[in-house]
């Protein structure tokens, strides 16, 4: 039986993981190794109890006594903190699904593809923050990324078969987020239950918020450099508002292969957890007749400097993903509290890219991975330092 583990089990991606797995037929079709949560312990525990993994993980060590409780005579073992979530990952497992929110998924990444795991790969911002290392190790153990992001599952799915060689361009397709018709200055006061409000997709709290500022494009953008190893000027955003093409591929013959379905995580779950055969998925079938027609527009930089500073960052290299995607959680943690505006999060985010510009690193080496986690604590700090003078005005 397959062996599988699930970070992040109790979120958005990690729900939906479950659900396919139990379509599948659950304990009788998988063997659960470890799950894992935040600060849910009541759900992570309901998931535990169904699956019945050998391990269930709170990151929150103030946790663990409600887990144990919870769980006691099931057997499971029970365990909290972001040391216990990192060892679940060495637990041999054919197929762990990353699905952690933020940095926090990058480590329990790393150690599930050092023991040759497939990383189902929701976390896009442990490619974001070190994307050589992260493809380096898979390289080194042998083991497999599959992307999980609709868009680089579709752009994956594109290229089966393909030479990357031949590919000219890749086109991904942002939504525009729940703000996206918004007059450009009434942006600055839009509040959280504005951006959360997204016309598509359903999703984490975080990630919703991140596709309103495109922030969440800025990082995808990135995570595509990393991933398919293409140069940034390959690398092309389109505004796409049904959200019904998921990216797109152009090889040098002028073809472009698009990947279209209904905005459905279900789908890209379901097509790395089958890999490389395709099962059948209970996503919406697209009717094309009644769809009509699709649009697209070029997206307007002034709304959204997020896709500039993510240039800055591939053009920089080095830690700047780290810094970036430090910054961008520290900005994102203050709009969430209410203490800094929508648009000010991005000049947070281009301040501490600025404050940590001296300590970036060289260009082209494969940092390690204590330098990556020294960039993220620095940058939280260069963050929360801009964050909080522009709170104040200064
Ligand atoms: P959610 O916020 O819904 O869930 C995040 C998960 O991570 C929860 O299980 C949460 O636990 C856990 N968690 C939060 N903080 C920590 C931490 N410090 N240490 C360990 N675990 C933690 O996020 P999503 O499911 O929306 O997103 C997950 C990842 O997938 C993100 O990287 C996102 O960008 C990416 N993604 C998501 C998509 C979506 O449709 N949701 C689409 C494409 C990519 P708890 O809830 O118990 O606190």
């Amino acid at each position: 039986m397959r062996r599988i583990s699930i970070f992040g089990a109790t979120g958005s991606v990690g729900e939906q993981t479950v659900e396919l797995i139990r379509r599948a037929g659950g304990t009788n079709a998988y063997q659960i190794v470890a799950l894992t949560g935040g600060r849910n312990v009541a759900r992570l525990a309901e998931i535990a109890a169904e699956l019945r993994p050998e391990i269930a993980v709170c990151a929150d060590p103030s946790g663990l006594g409600d887990l144990r409780d919870r769980l006691t005579g099931t057997g499971i073992a029970v365990a909290a903190g972001p040391q216990a979530i990192a060892e679940a990952a060495d637990r041999p497992a054919d197929w762990v699904m990353s699905a952690i929110v933020g940095a926090a998924g990058l480590v329990p990444g790393l150690r599930a593809l050092a023991q040759g795991a497939t990383l189902a790969l929701a976390n896009k911002e442990s490619l974001v923050t070190a994307g050589r290392l992260l493809m380096a190790e898979a390289q080194r153990h042998n083991a497999r990324v599959l992307p999980v992001d609709s868009e680089h599952s579709a752009i994956f799915q594109a290229l089966a078969g393909e030479d990357i060689a031949a590919v000219e361009r890749i086109i991904l397709t942002a939504s525009g987020g729940a703000l996206r018709d918004w007059p450009l200055e009434r942006l600055a006061g839009a509040t959280v239950k504005d951006a959360l409000a997204h016309p598509n997709w359903a999703m984490g709290q975080r990630i919703t918020i991140d596709s309103a500022s495109m922030f969440n494009k800025a990082l995808e953008v990135i995570e595509t450099r990393e991933f398919f190893g293409v140069r940034p000027d390959q690398i092309e955003v389109i505004l796409h508002p049904e959200s019904l093409i998921h990216s797109m591929v152009g090889f040098r013959d002028g073809a472009i292969m698009a990947h279209m379905g209904a905005p459905d995580m279900r789908h890209s779950i379901g097509y790395a957890l089958n890999w490389p055969e395709r099962a059948e998925l209970p996503v919406a079938r697209l009717d094309l007749a009644q769809i009509g027609s699709l649009t697209f527009r070029a997206p307007d930089p002034n709304r959204f400097p997020a896709l500039r500073l993510a240039r800055e960052v591939m053009a920089r290299r080095g830690l700047s993903g780290a810094a970036f995607n430090a910054a961008k959680e520290v900005a994102l943690d203050h709009f969430l509290a209410g203490r800094l505006g929508f648009m000010a999060m991005a000049g947070v985010v281009e301040d501490t890219l600025s404050a940590v510009s001296a300590d970036l690193g060289p260009e082209n080496v494969i940092m390690s991975l204590a330098d990556v986690l020294a960039m993220d604590h620095l940058a939280r700090v260069r963050a929360g330092e801009s964050a909080a003078r522009r709170a104040k005005g200064t």
